[in-house]
């Protein structure tokens, strides 16, 4: 069976059901005689022309959703995001001894957040929370 060269171009921006004319006659088709898809986001038809007997095929796009890598992206983000959050760590009694000995030993707030593996701004904090002087600049 030959099928005219596809005429998907030209009908691609149509919507599912869009109607083609034939490109050999220029009448317009009704119905598809058949349907098929193409992959996921294709849908092709065939047609029939009922004036001349050509038959012809268009394929419709039907990716009408919100791209999808954006929508991971955002996903991704917020993901990230909780495990930034989860990975706070807790405080325990005995980090905060060694704050308070950091403190009494007037250690720069840098060399605290090396030896307690936490962030300066989180030993700035914690310490602001236990009234404790912090750092080697009072
Ligand atoms: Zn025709």
């Amino acid at each position: 069976m030959l099928f005219c060269p596809a005429v998907p171009m030209e009908y691609a921006h149509e919507e599912y059901l869009g109607r083609p004319s034939c490109p050999k006659c220029g009448k317009l088709c009704i119905l598809p005689e058949a349907t098929a898809h193409d992959g996921e986001h294709v849908i092709e038809h065939v047609w029939l022309c009922d004036s001349c007997g050509n038959e012809f095929r268009t394929a419709v796009r039907v990716a009408s959703f919100p791209n999808p890598s954006a929508h991971t992206s955002r996903k991704d983000s917020e993901m990230a995001k909780k495990a930034k959050r989860a990975s706070r760590r807790v405080w325990t009694s005995q980090d905060v001894r060694e704050l308070k000995r950091h403190s009494r030993a007037k250690s720069p707030v840098a060399v605290i957040a090396k030896l307690l593996k936490r962030t300066a701004g989180a030993i700035r904090q914690k310490a602001l929370h236990l009234d404790l002087p912090i750092g080697h600049r009072r």
